[in-house]
């Protein structure tokens, strides 16, 4: 007799069902607001580059190409904001990609102790100029076997060691490490440059988040690299941490499945 009200199902139903709909109603409004701080943000990002190359082609147009040194000083100028925001589109385009889940991973057997060859090849000019050391440390040495999508993990590499080598010290030195267990590859990638503020640690994987905005800049960075590194993780099924002490350095570190 207690339940017998037969409006109370029905009330209990609607409630469920308005309440669903609101948690739907939400979640699109977060979306929503998400594409339009996007939006603002890239469109910033992109105004950065463009504005400096403009300006500089048209003090050229103006009369400063007649002056050798200054047009030769101009030119240069505006290639590099061109490069710039050459290299920002194809991590907007990546980290797009990534977002949207538009491009599929393909996993495969990977030795990572190449991968990491690779990479320090790829940033051996880099690291040169800076008189950065690149060492590989593997506990037993030889290849490490892990399951891993080939391109992405390059990728994965090249960002953290770049930025090791690029936020580093001069005579600064980076290393990688592979360590095995059991099932894992614990990978790190330590430097010894001047760290990272704590206050700042949670952030750097956000899009655009710069700890230095102007120095960052300086050093060709587009804002991406970490947030392009944590989506290929996440496909990974990996977390990525960090470690950073003011003045004595920084380490990330993520595990990846073995598959030897
Ligand atoms: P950026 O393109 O600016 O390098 P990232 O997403 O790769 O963008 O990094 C975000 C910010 O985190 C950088 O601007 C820099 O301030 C900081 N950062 C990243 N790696 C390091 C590091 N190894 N040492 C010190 N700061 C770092």
């Amino acid at each position: 007799i207690k339940n017998s009200n037969p409006f109370k199902k029905l009330n209990d139903e609607i409630f469920v069902y308005v309440a669903r709909k609101q948690k739907e109603i939400d979640e699109l409004k977060r979306l929503e607001q998400f594409r339009r701080e996007f939006l603002a943000d890239v469109s910033h990002e992109l105004k950065t580059p463009i504005f400096a190359a403009q300006g500089f082609i048209h003090t050229l147009i103006d009369g400063a190409i007649d002056d050798e040194q200054v047009r030769d000083k101009f030119l240069a100028k505006a290639a590099r904001s061109l490069d710039g925001l050459d290299a920002l589109v194809k991590d907007l385009v990546a980290l797009s990609q990534l977002e949207t889940g538009e491009v599929k991973m393909s996993f495969e057997r990977i030795n990572l102790t190449h991968v990491t060859q690779e990479v320090f090849e790829q940033l051996e000019k880099v690291a040169n100029a800076k008189r950065t050391s690149l060492q590989l440390k593997s506990s037993p040495g030889g290849p490490v076997w892990v399951k891993a999508d080939p391109q992405r993990i390059n990728q994965v590499m090249t960002n953290l060691v770049e930025n090791a080598v690029k936020y580093g010290n001069e005579n600064g030195r980076v290393t990688v490490s592979l360590e095995e267990d059991k099932k894992h590859v614990m990978v790190s990638v330590r430097d010894d440059g001047p760290g990272i503020p704590p206050e700042h640690l949670s952030r750097i994987f956000e899009r655009f988040y710069r700890v230095e905005k102007s120095r960052s800049k300086d050093r060709g960075g587009t804002g991406l690299g970490l947030a392009i590194v944590k989506h290929i993780l996440n496909a990974h099924k990996a977390k990525i941490t960090v470690m950073s002490k003011v003045d004595k350095g920084t380490t990330f570190r993520f595990k990846l499945e073995r598959m030897d």
